[in-house]
Formats: C-alpha cells, structure tokens, sequence
C-alpha cells in the first residue's frame, strides 16, 4: 500500500515524485506508456520563460515568478542540462506590436520579474546579429533559459526512485475507487494498486481522469504545436531564444537554441482532435518556416533534420487547475499545465505538496534523502585525457554506437540500468542522443536494440521503439 499515487509520469507528475521522496513516504507513480515523458514532456519548446507573460494575480503569473530558480537549482542537483540563454520578444515596427512589448515589460515587473530591459532594434541586433532588420522595440528577458524537456522529467523521476519511489510503466489507469480511507487505482490490464492520497498529473488526459471520481468542472482543450529541428550546423544561428509579441493564440513561433546545440523554430498553435494527435502537417511546417524567417531571415531550413508536434493541455479559463477534487477527500487534480507548465514544474510540485498537506498527508522529512542523482552525461563532459583513462577502465565507452552524436556503447548500456530504466530505442534515444542525429538512427538503430536485448535478457525481435507493438523486427529469415 502507497502513501501518494501519482497518475502520468511526465515532467509534472515526475517532479512531483522528486519533491515528495524528501519525505517518509511511499510514492508511486503510475504511467500509461512504456516510458516516462511521453506526453507534452517529450515534445514542447523547452523555454524557461521568464515570466512576463501571464497574467498578475493568476496561479501561473506566481508560479512562473517562483518556478524560474526552483528549477534551475534543481536541475543542478539531478544533472538535467539547462542554460541560461535569455530571451528577446520582438516587435517588427508596429504600434500595436511595440506597445504590445512595453505592455509586457510593465506586466513582468508586476509579476515580480528580475532582469527586464527593452532594447531598440539595434541594440538588440549588436547583442544577436541574425535578428532580422525588421525587429524594431525588443523586451530582453536575462532569466530566461532553455532546458531539455525529457531529460528533466526522467532526471526528476530518477531521482525519486533513487530514493525509493516506485515507477509502473504500461499501467493505464481506468478507474479510481475510493472504500473508506483508501484508494483503488486499477489498470486496463487488470493490476490494482492502493494508496491513501491520489494525484492526477495525466496531462492531456487529466479531465478523463478526473471523470474517474465523477469530476466534470474542467475539460481539456488540446491544442497542438508543430515543430522543425535544425542540424548542430544552424545551431549557433542565434544565441538567444527570440519570440514574435504573443498572440491570441499564444506566444507565437520561435526561433532558439537547444541545450543540445541544435535550432529548434515553432511551435504552431492548432486545435487538434486529442492529446495524441501529434502529426505534423505541410501546412503547419510551411507556416513554422515562413513565420521563423520574420524573426531570423537567414536560417537554413535546408539543414531540418526531423519535424514533430506535441499538444498542449489548455483549459478555457487559461490558468492552471491544481486544487483538491470535488467532493472526494485525499486526491488532487494538477490540470490544464500547459505553458509554462515545464518552468513551473518544482513550484507546481511544491504548491501540489502543500494542498497534500493541508489535506492531512504527513511529511516528516528523511535523513538519508539524496537531493543529487549520478551525472548520466559524465563521460561527455570529460577532457579527452579523463575519457582516454576512463576507456582503459571500462572499455565499452570506447566504442562508438552512434556516429551522429558520438554516443558510446557505455552510455547506452548505463542509461538502460540508471533508473528510470531505458526500455526501448526511443528511451535510448532520449537519455543518451543516440539517434538523434543527422541519420536519425539509420546506422545505430540495430546495435541499440542488440544493447537493450542484452542488458534486459529478451529476444531482440521483441525490443520495441516506442512500447506496445511497435516492433522494429518480427523475426529471423
Ligand atoms: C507545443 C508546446 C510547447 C510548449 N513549450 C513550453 C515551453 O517552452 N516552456 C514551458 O515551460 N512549457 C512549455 N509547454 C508546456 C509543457 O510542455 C507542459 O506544461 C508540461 O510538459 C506538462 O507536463 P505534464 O506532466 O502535466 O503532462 P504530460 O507530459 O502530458 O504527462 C502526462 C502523462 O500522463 C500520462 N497519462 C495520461 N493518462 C493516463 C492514465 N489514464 N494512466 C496513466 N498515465 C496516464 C501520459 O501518458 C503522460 O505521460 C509547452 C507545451 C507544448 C505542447
């Protein structure tokens, strides 16, 4: 029996688990997929927004202004890559869009935002040359940075189960009952598992499980935002993430770095049919290019080497919903997260920790919690010296399993045994960046599945790339 279940292991329900392994309790999280990170996690900017732009007195505008440090601490201690870039909102000569900046410099600073400036077009252009002549009033945001979405989520998940949370992956919660003091949260394959407090953090999916206890006073809106990623050879064509003045629609296509040291230009802001409508469209693509090249004319988009999409929890009331459940004691909903749910998710998990407080959760703190989790990127970092040592000692970090990105058979092997443990190619793929190259897994594709076939003792016609049956093999001729 679990003190906190926790359903949807995304950045959100993931960091929730960290914050809450500081305590004496049992913690599980409960996850649909193979793999953490599969919903908007896995798929979003990957912007720490400064936050100027939601609205002051909102639940977002407070835990925007309190997320931005939380966050960066954090993934100091479990080694999630972020860096400290900035960002630039443009206006391109319009009154409407220059007021639109001055409006939002005025809305940071009654949010609490350090660090704002507003810089003329040239003085913006001296700081980022590729700016577009056009950009003529810019609100310069020095807090904010960019991060790698995924791998903060299974940093934060690894962390928690370092520290003895539990993870169940291919557990889709169908329903939730409640029998005196205790919940029952069962799968669609038939395992239950119990708990005395119950969170739903399932994303997209966060009003169908709120139906679960008979919960109606939200409902989901999926909106989705597609994407091109551009080789590491466009990867220095701005330094700084630069944004268009939002929009109705939301803050409109932008054009940044990764921490990866690719370019990253989108998203669009589409309605789409539900959470897993994550296609990509000619017309969407068409439209993430034309509108990228109004903020940087000259990035190559000959050089994209994948497009993707993900979908964004919206609610038509545009704040965050994270409040106790209707009339059902011990659970809480932590809904419609969507942007900038990934800068908010420590000051969400905290003030999520506090109504689980108020509500009766006991949170005596652990004398043995471990704030830091081991370096999966230690070899990356090491001089050419430490790797030369390091490969006498344990020589599978000496061969080379992707050519693209320069991963080694060490690496892939450590992220299948580092909690959360890798379980397919993608998994692979997010933890290590194997595959993540220019090929896109055309040349190491094969040899990952031989690692994960070894390392979890299965035929490697049964590795899948994403779970379920998506099997890359089905045999041997
Ligand atoms: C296009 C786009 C751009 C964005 N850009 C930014 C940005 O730059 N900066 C920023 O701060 N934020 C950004 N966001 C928002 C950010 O991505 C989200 O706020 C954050 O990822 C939400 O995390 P989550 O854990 O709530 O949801 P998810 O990551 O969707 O996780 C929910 C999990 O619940 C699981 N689940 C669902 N139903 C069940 C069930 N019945 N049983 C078990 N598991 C279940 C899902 O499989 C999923 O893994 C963006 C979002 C999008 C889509």
């Amino acid at each position: 029996m679990y003190d906190v279940l926790i359903v949807g292991a995304g950045v959100i329900g993931g960091m929730l688990a960290r914050q809450l392994s500081k305590y004496d309790l049992k913690i599980c999280l409960l996850e649909k997929e193979n793999d953490v990170a599969m919903g908007a996690s896995k798929a979003n900017s990957g912007i720490v927004h400064g936050g100027y732009d939601p609205e002051p007195g909102t639940l977002k505008a407070k835990l925007n202004a309190e997320g931005v440090e939380k966050l960066y601490k954090v993934a100091d201690e479990i080694h999630a890559p972020y860096r400290k870039n900035g960002s630039f909102v443009c206006a391109f000569g319009t009154p409407e869009e220059e007021a639109t900046v001055r409006e939002l410099y005025e809305r940071g600073l009654e949010n609490g935002i350090p660090g704002l400036e507003i810089l003329t077009g040239d003085e913006a252009r001296a700081l980022e040359p590729a700016l577009s002549p056009a950009a003529s009033l810019v609100l310069n945001v020095t807090n904010a940075g960019i991060v790698c979405p995924y791998e903060m989520t299974v940093a934060a998940i690894g962390n928690a189960m370092d520290n003895g949370a539990d993870l169940k992956v291919n557990f889709a919660v169908e329903s939730i009952k409640k029998d005196g003091e205790l919940f029952t949260v069962t799968a669609k394959s038939g395992e239950s598992v119990t708990g005395k407090y119950v969170v739903n953090c399932a994303g997209g999916y966060a009003d169908r499980v709120a139906a679960m206890v008979g919960d109606d006073f939200f409902k989901i809106i999926p909106r989705a935002g597609e994407y091109m990623l551009l080789d590491k050879n466009e990867g220095s064509r701005v330094s700084h993430t630069i944004f268009q003045v939002p929009s109705k629609d939301g803050k409109g296509i932008l054009v940044s770095p990764t921490v990866d040291g690719n370019l990253l230009t989108g998203p669009t802001a589409v309605m789409v049919e539900g959470p897993s409508s994550t296609e990509t469209t000619p017309a969407g693509l068409d439209a993430v290019a034309r509108l990228a090249a109004k903020s940087v004319p000259s990035v190559n988009f000959r050089q994209v080497i994948t497009s993707f999409s993900g979908v964004r929890a919206s609610e038509k009331s545009g704040d965050f919903i994270i409040c106790p459940a209707n009339g059902v004691k011990n659970m809480v909903h932590v809904a419609a997260i969507d942007s900038p749910g990934l800068t908010c998710c420590v000051s969400i998990a905290d003030y999520t920790i506090e109504l689980l407080r108020e509500a009766g959760l006991a949170l005596a703190p652990r004398a043995d919690w471990c704030a830091t989790r081991e370096n999966p990127h230690a070899f990356r970092e090491m001089s050419d010296e430490e790797k030369d040592a390091f490969i006498k000692e344990n020589p599978a970090y000496g061969k080379i399993v992707c050519r693209c990105e320069t991963v080694s058979e060490g690496e892939i092997r450590q992220a299948i045994r580092q909690n959360p443990p890798a379980r397919d190619i993608d998994g692979v793929k997010r933890r290590t960046r194997s595959g993540m190259g220019r090929c896109q897994g055309g040349f190491c594709m094969p040899y990952v599945m031989r690692l994960i076939a070894e390392e979890r003792g299965v035929a490697m016609e049964t590795v899948t790339k994403n779970g379920g049956a998506s099997t890359p093999i089905i045999g041997k001729l």
